[in-house]
């Protein structure tokens, strides 16, 4: 039997970065019933209530061929209604097989941008292609580069407070964030006008970098100030494009690099084991510094697919002994699990739980590495606190597989101790956890 996807619907990757944009709409056209009833479950669920709007298409109307009649109307509506700066409309799989006329869609209302983002599940597979396909499409409707431009356009997803820290040091060496995407306002893509260099941060928004290319003709500049080399190379690369002083450039360079791994040497992982999976592009950066600071990290897995981004990243860290897996999926990684005597694993909710009852010391990546800086030394000395952290507390993860190994059913036990009268089974329907 063929392998299935492990996640939702792909498109939600996208329509979740729309919706935490300030003053977007996002419309979503497509199956009236199963795709919508889902993405707006999702969405109160992790976009802290923000609406998903949609013509609501029944079979019907699709049967009729007024589909596309009824979307004109309802961009109509909220653009002279309400006026936000941005209504994306997310064509999932129905729509584009049908293969609606989204060309005949006005490019604007008032100052409304109406922007087509196709996400159909049979070319978009993964919510990473996704993301990518949102910031795809907002690049192109940007207007053109100015001629008198300044400053770096930050690429990829990173702490809040990363463009606050980059911005410090990049004012030393004579230059300055310009913006940084993807951003919660349109303006923060319509100011990459203003920018003289793309940075992309991470190997993760392969197509809309390879888009601005083509219609920015701005230099780009790969790699991010993580770790010791990497802080030290970013800085660096940095003079030529911008026209920087090259001996003040180089000073500060030699002295972030210098913080960076005054931070790493306080907190040493020599000779651990650590596995990583990731999904947004930064597991390389963070495999990086876990490899400075000792570790032995044998393969990242990342759910970002070959890509020429990647090159640089991926030729570094198997000089450093670490294979990297691109597009692996859950089951390979759970596989890996038994491959070597890990004392770390820092990955997806459910390899971490896996991970977790064979007793190895696990750290969620969505809610423990992506949620704190690993820029400069103080990102550097956050991380690997963590880590060493989490892997001083074995014995507790220990304590947690031998009860589960023990006896199969101390589970039951310590239910019905808790609650003796309750029946186990409708315990758990009840809380839906069978
Ligand atoms: S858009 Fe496609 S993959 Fe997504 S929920 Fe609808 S039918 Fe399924």
């Amino acid at each position: 039997m063929g392998k299935q996807p492990s996640s939702m619907c792909p498109a939600f990757g996208a329509v979740r970065n729309l919706l935490r944009m300030e003053d977007a709409m996002p419309i979503v056209i497509s199956s009236g019933d199963g795709c919508l009833y889902g993405h707006t479950f999702v969405a109160h669920f992790y976009v802290a209530n923000r609406p998903i709007y949609s013509p609501g298409v029944s079979s019907e109307v699709w049967a009729k061929g007024s589909a596309f009649d009824e979307l004109r109307a309802m961009v109509y509506e909220m653009a002279e209604k309400h006026a936000p700066a941005l209504i994306p409309i997310c064509s999932l799989c129905v729509s584009d097989t049908v293969g609606l006329p989204f060309d005949l869609l006005p490019k604007q209302i008032g100052n409304t941008e109406i922007v087509y983002v196709p996400l159909p599940a049979y070319s978009v597979h993964t919510h990473a292609r996704a993301k990518d396909i949102v910031v795809d499409s907002l690049v192109w409707r940007l207007p053109p580069q100015r001629k008198t431009r300044a400053g770096v356009n930050l690429i990829g997803e990173i702490f809040p407070s990363d463009p606050i820290k980059i911005d410090e040091v990049l004012r030393k060496i004579g230059t300055h964030v310009n913006t940084h995407v993807p951003g919660p306002r349109w303006a923060d893509y319509v100011a990459m006008v203003d920018g003289a260099v793309n940075a992309p941060l991470h190997p993760f928004y392969s197509e809309s970098v390879k888009r601005m290319k083509m219609k920015q003709g701005l230099p780009f500049v790969e790699g991010a100030p993580v770790g010791i080399d990497g802080t030290y190379r970013w800085i660096l690369s940095l003079a030529e494009p911008l026209k920087l002083d090259p001996a003040i450039v180089a000073r500060v360079a030699t002295e972030e690099r210098d913080r960076v791994a005054a931070a790493i040497s306080g907190h040493r992982l020599d000779g651990l084991n650590v596995m990583v999976a990731g999904y947004e592009g930064h597991e390389f950066l963070l495999v990086r510094l876990l490899i400075e600071a000792g570790a032995n990290v044998p393969y990242l897995s990342t759910a970002v697919s070959s890509n020429p981004l990647a090159r640089e990243e991926e030729a570094w860290l198997g000089e450093h002994g670490c294979k990297v897996l691109y597009g692996a999926n859950f089951e390979d990684e759970i596989a890996a699990l038994t491959d070597r005597p890990y004392d770390c694993v820092i990955g997806t909710t459910p390899l971490c739980a896996h991970a977790k009852e064979l007793g190895i010391p696990a750290i969620y990546y969505t809610n423990a590495i992506a949620t704190r800086s690993m820029m400069f030394a103080d990102g550097a000395a956050d991380v690997l606190a963590l880590v060493t952290q989490t892997v001083a507390a074995k014995g507790r993860y220990d304590r947690i597989a031998r009860f589960f190994a023990e006896d199969e059913t101390a589970l039951e036990r310590t239910y019905t101790s808790w609650a003796p009268k309750i029946d186990l089974t409708e315990h758990l329907i009840a809380n839906q956890a069978i």
